[in-house]
Parts: C-alpha cells; structure tokens; sequence
C-alpha cells in the first residue's frame, strides 16, 4: 500500500484500509451483491448535439461540465427550438435556466446584434444576476450579450447597456417599468419573452407589473412560463399572454432510500483530494463511487487517487463504451476498490455493493445528487453519501437539503489540516473550468508516493 502524507502534515492513519486482507471480505461482500448488468443507460443516453443545438453552444455547455441534458432541458429545448411557446413546471435546480436560454440563443447567432430581441422577467435580483451568469457561459463563443437591471443598484451602466441594443435583458419588473418609462428600452424588435418562477412573481404582487411590461411588447412573439407550481392566477395570465403553448412538467425529484446516512465535509477546493485520499483509507471504504463534475477532473482525481496506491478506475463521456464497460466490470468484481465519474455514470451503473458514495464536486442539480446517492444503500441496510463543500457551493448544498426535506450534519476530521496551503502550482490549478493535464510522466509531484512506503 502507498501512503500519501507529506504535504498533508503527518501520513494519514489508514489502519488495516487497503492491506491484502481486507481484499478477499470485500471480493465476497461484492460478489455476494453482483449483478451483471449492461449499463443501458448509457448506451441511449441523449446528449445536447442530439437536441439540435449548434455546436458553438454544445461546446459552450461542454466548457460548463454539463455532459448530458436535465429532464426540463430534454423536454423544453426541442419545441422551443421549432418556435412553440411552452410552459414549463420545473424548480429552481432543474436546470431551466439553460433550457430557456440555449434554444434563444441558437435562435440569435445568425441574427446582427443591436437590437434588444428577448426579454427575461425575474422576480427578484438574484435569480435575474444568476441568469445572467448563466448566459454569459451559455453565450461564449458567440457574440450574443446579455444584460441585467434589477433594483437597489445604479442605473447609469443598466441604462447604457439597454440602450446600446442589448441582445437579452434580463430584468426584475419594478426597475424594468423604470427604464421602460424613461424610455431607455426598445422592445420594437422583441421575439421572445420569458417568465421565470411566475408564481413567485405573483406571490411577489408583481403580477399587474408584469402584466404592464407584456402590453407593452410586440404581439408576435414566443412566449415561455416557467414556474414551480401553477396557481390559477398563473393559469389565467397564460392564457392571456401565450399561444397555444406546450405544457412541459418535470416533477420534483424522488427522494433517495432513507436507509442511506448523508454527511458534509466542508473542506477548501485545494483540499479536496488529501481529504478524499484520507477517507478512503478508512477500513468500512469497501467500494467507493466518487463523483466529480466534469471529465477532466475525473481524469485528474483518479490519477491522484491512483498514485496515493488506491485500486481505481474512472468512467466518463470521453471514455469509449469498451473502455467504460471494462472499468465498470472492474468495479464490479472488487478489484478495483474506486471508480471515479460524472453523472453520465449516476444513470448508468447499475452495481450493487456500493459502500459509500464520495460527492467530490457538489452536484449542481438536485435530481443529480438523488440518482448519484441512490447507487448505495441498494441492497445493504445502510450506505453512506459524503458530499464534499467548498464554501461557494452552499447555495446548491442547500437546493440538495431541500431537495431532501432535511439538513445534512456537517463532519470535520479532528486530524485533518484544513489550513495546509495550496500545493505550488505546477500548470493549471484548482477551482478552474478548464483544467490542464499536469506534465506527462506522472501527477504533480505531491501525489508521488513516498518511496518505501508500498
Ligand atoms: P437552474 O435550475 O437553471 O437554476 O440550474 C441549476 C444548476 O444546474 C446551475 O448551477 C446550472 O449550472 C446547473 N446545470 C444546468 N444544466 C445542467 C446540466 N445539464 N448538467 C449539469 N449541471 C447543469
């Protein structure tokens, strides 16, 4: 067994972890629990090219570490795209937002700019600043740009942006009316509107505001309503303001089997791996799914967990379907201890045995953090999901507790040191989209075992 430890302060204590005799109670435990099952799922997964969009957008989605479409993606991209006005039920988390902005924004690249043609009502500022996040990373590699006005700040750079033509706004309605009645916006050129979380609009009272700035926009245009849940009030205003529009509801996720235990680790970005590498040392790690966001950082996490002497294998979108087949058969058998993926893998690994569940990257999406825990506790009465928090991920830690109907303990490790600086950057570093591969020849050289300590 190879221990890391040097750069973490003192080696770990892995106790009898990965010593020879604990292969043959774990080759038992998982052949007691195998089944030889073909990941189907993967096989017919669909993917953002099979939805119809351009390839400067599937790129831009790929650089994001979406490797497949959520269910409201799945189902509101295609009638979109063909110009259907669609109303869709869907929560924050479901990952509506791409589902509205990629169909507008293939509809815009072979347009000129200068000219304001779509138009996002938020009810409240957060929700319009995060959109327009989301469409900055959407809109790379494009020359479409997207702006947002919202209240409590200044409206000089809002009013510029509105009056420069700017392709989308997104707005909440009170500083939109503002503008609208300074006539910093011109909406003559507008084709298509979009109400996000309509109901909280209206449980907001911005429905007369609303109802104000859509008398004020062309008649032809498409029309898109998103909305957790469909009060009647909602209902009404649709039938006022859309044509016969396509309903679209994707339910609220099932919640994982309760015999499943859920801990947080908060830890640093840069510490993520020495404590991943720390816990699985530990002597109930048996068979360990860990998920990651995106594919290179599968590569990454599974070369490093690899040279810290773990038995792992690693799944993902660029991996051919033999190469998958061999890693998962790997899993499967017990011989290798880890298998390292992204979501592609939540939906297609059927094996059963899986101990725990390491969420090394926060799910996004809450429906991704149900499919991925629910591969343990399967036939066992207990499995165990540790989901690893950087301090910028507690906003979408806390769609997961909802999405749970509960709080998730937080756990630190009394000797772990959470304080070790950031190891010296060899190229590329933590935290970014798109990670570089380290030098060929080896990880850096904190993850090369020490030597003697096989
Ligand atoms: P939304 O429901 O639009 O607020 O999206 C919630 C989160 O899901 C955001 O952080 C998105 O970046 C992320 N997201 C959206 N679509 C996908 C996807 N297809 N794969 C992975 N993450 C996604």
């Amino acid at each position: 067994m190879r221990i890391c430890g040097s750069v973490f302060g003192p080696a770990p204590s892995f106790g009898a972890a990965r010593g020879d005799q604990a292969w043959p109670a774990r080759s038992e435990l998982r052949n007691a629990y195998r089944r030889d099952t073909v990941p189907h799922a993967m096989e017919n997964r669909s993917s953002f090219s099979d939805l119809g969009l351009d390839p400067a957008l599937v790129r831009a989605v790929d650089g994001l570490g979406y490797e497949t479409p959520t269910p409201i993606q799945r189902e509101a991209i295609p009638p979109i795209l063909a110009g259907r006005d669609v109303i869709g039920t869907a929560q924050t988390g479901s990952g509506k937002t791409a589902a509205f902005l990629l169909p507008i924004l293939q509809r815009f690249l072979k347009q000129p700019p200068g000219k304001t043609r779509a138009l996002v009502l938020s009810p409240t500022r957060e929700l319009a600043a995060q959109i327009e996040v989301a469409l900055r990373g959407l809109a790379k590699g494009t020359r479409i740009r997207g702006h947002a006005v919202y209240g409590g700040v200044g409206m000089t750079p809002q009013e510029h942006a509105l009056r420069s033509g700017v392709d989308v706004v997104v707005a909440t309605p009170g500083r939109l009316l503002d503008h609208m009645s300074r006539r910093n916006v011109d909406f003559r050129g507008l084709e298509v509107l979009v109400l996000d979380e309509a109901d909280r609009m209206l449980d907001m009272g911005f429905l007369p505001d609303v109802r104000r700035i859509v008398g004020a926009l062309p008649r032809d245009r498409q029309t898109l309503l998103f909305s957790a849940t469909m009060p009647s009030e909602i209902e009404a205003l649709s039938r006022t303001i859309m044509r016969n529009p396509v309903r679209i509801s994707v339910s609220p996720p099932h919640r994982p089997p309760s015999t499943i235990r859920h801990e947080v680790y908060p830890v640093p970005q840069h510490l993520k791996t020495a404590l991943l590498v720390r816990l699985l040392g530990r002597e109930d790690m048996m068979s360990v799914l860990v998920f990651v966001r995106t594919k290179r950082r599968a590569d990454r996490v599974a070369r490093q967990v690899g040279a810290a002497g773990f038995d792992v294998a690693r799944i993902h979108g660029d991996r051919s379907q033999s190469q998958r087949e061999t890693a998962l058969a790997g899993f499967r058998s017990g011989r290798h201890q880890i298998l390292v993926a992204t979501d592609v893998a939540a939906r297609g690994i059927d094996v059963e045995g899986i101990s725990h569940v390491i969420n090394y990257d926060v799910p996004a999406v809450p429906t991704d953090y149900v499919h991925r825990v629910g591969r343990t506790a399967r036939m066992e009465a207990a499995g165990e999901a540790i989901t690893f928090v950087t301090p910028d991920d507690e906003g979408d830690l806390r769609g997961i507790e909802r999405a749970l109907g509960k709080s998730i303990p937080r756990v630190t490790l009394p000797d772990f040191d959470y304080r070790a600086p950031p190891p010296p950057k060899v190229r590329g570093h933590e935290g970014t989209r798109r990670e570089r591969e380290p030098r060929s020849g080896g990880g850096p050289s904190r993850w090369r075992p020490r030597p003697g300590r096989r």
